[in-house]
């Protein structure tokens, strides 16, 4: 089958490639309608590598999907030809201690689309385990399926803040994962999300929603804003969702104490953190590694109307023109929130 092929650090190459095609037990087909690109997929193409990550070997793309069941294999009752479906792209060892622990977000024999040594989804079909498919409700397009990973990440970070009624978050960081932790924070709970960014477009997209307050830094301090809005006393909930090492610096100013830090963003390289001010307010700290048991969760919310993603979808492409796609995503266009392939028209 022709799919996109990370050949090496910089070559994208949209080619031939035998990868498999027949459902065992348990498995289903799936004819891949939307590709969602992320900043992984992006980091492999202009790095060739993420930490221990290494894409030594030619690697199909694309993690984050949604298609049409084409062909079920023995034994699946959850699942028909025909259902429109999204899916999750890390399959842990089902007999590893963390998946009996619930926690097989945390398995290190995970297997995720798109991670070397696991080619991804930037195809015409695959095969996929019909427990990590999931049916998308009527009212949830296929683009918008192919949004509910990246979603998933923030449906865990809402769950992992413990997030109570009338909660103020603050979500540093307006690219697709941070606005997707607002959406979620809001959904689970918090009266409001402050959501702070350089990029004005992106915080242009985030007021869209209701419920956020955006904070251009390179404008506002986002410390006074917070302090303003909660009479001096800080945020409940911060979300560190832009992965730039500097936030760390000052961050500890941002939560009321008590108060929780969610780290979602992810450095490149190791931060210089001051540990003591963390016990100066006695802050809690959680962090997030994808996410499991989210994609019900995320759907429910999607079909309930009372999340849309839509508008976060900055530009779709077609599958001849993936490459463009990539080069275009590799520029980190301040508009671009989220930009799509489409496989199948
Ligand atoms: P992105 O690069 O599209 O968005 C990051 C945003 O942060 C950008 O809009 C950028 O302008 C902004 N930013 C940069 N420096 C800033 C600063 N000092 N203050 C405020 N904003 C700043 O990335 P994304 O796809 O939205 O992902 C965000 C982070 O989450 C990345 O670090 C990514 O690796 C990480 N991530 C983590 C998980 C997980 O499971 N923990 C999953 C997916 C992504
Ligand atoms: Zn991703």
């Amino acid at each position: 089958m022709k799919a996109l092929v990370l050949e090496r650090q910089h070559e994208l190459a949209l080619r031939e490639i035998q990868l498999e095609t027949e459902p065992g037990p348990g498995e289903v087909l799936i004819k891949v309608h939307t590709v969602g690109i992320c900043g992984s997929d992006i980091h492999y193409y202009t790095h060739g590598r993420i930490g221990p990550f290494v894409v030594d070997a030619p690697m199909v793309l694309g993690h984050e999907a949604a298609g049409t069941v084409v062909a079920i294999g023995e034994g699946v009752t959850n699942l028909n030809v025909g259902d429109r479906v999204c899916m999750e792209p890390g399959i842990p060892d089902s007999n590893s201690r963390a998946s009996r622990l619930g926690i097989y977000n945390v398995d290190p024999s995970v297997k995720f689309w798109a991670t070397p040594p696991v080619h991804g989804v930037l195809r015409p079909i695959v095969v996929h385990p019909a427990n990590y498919t999931f049916k998308l409700p009527r009212n949830v397009s296929f683009a918008e399926g192919a949004m509910v990973e990246p979603f998933a990440v923030g449906m865990q970070a809402a769950m992992k803040a413990s997030i109570k009624p009338g909660d103020t978050a603050v979500v540093i960081g307006a690219g697709p994962i941070g606005i997707m932790v607002a959406i979620a924070a809001l959904a689970g709970g918090c009266a409001r999300a402050i959501v702070a960014d350089l990029a004005q477009p992106k915080l242009d997209i985030a007021a869209s929603y209701e419920g956020v307050t955006v904070v251009n830094i390179r404008e506002q301090s986002l410390k006074n804003v917070v302090s303003q809005i909660t009479d001096e006393w800080g945020a409940d909930i911060v979300f560190e969702c832009s992965g730039a090492a500097q936030v760390w610096t000052d961050i500890a100013d941002i939560p009321r104490p008590c108060g929780t830090i969610v780290v979602v963003g992810l450095p490149v390289d190791p931060v210089r953190f001051d540990v003591a001010m963390l016990s100066t307010k006695e802050l809690r700290v959680e962090s997030v590694f994808r996410y499991a048991h989210q994609y019900d969760r995320a759907l429910a919310l999607m079909g309930s109307g009372r999340v849309d993603l839509k508008p976060l979808i900055s530009e779709t492409f077609s599958f001849e023109n993936a490459v463009e796609a990539f080069e275009r995503a590799a520029e980190g266009r301040p508009s671009d929130v989220k930009l799509q392939i489409r496989l199948d028209d």
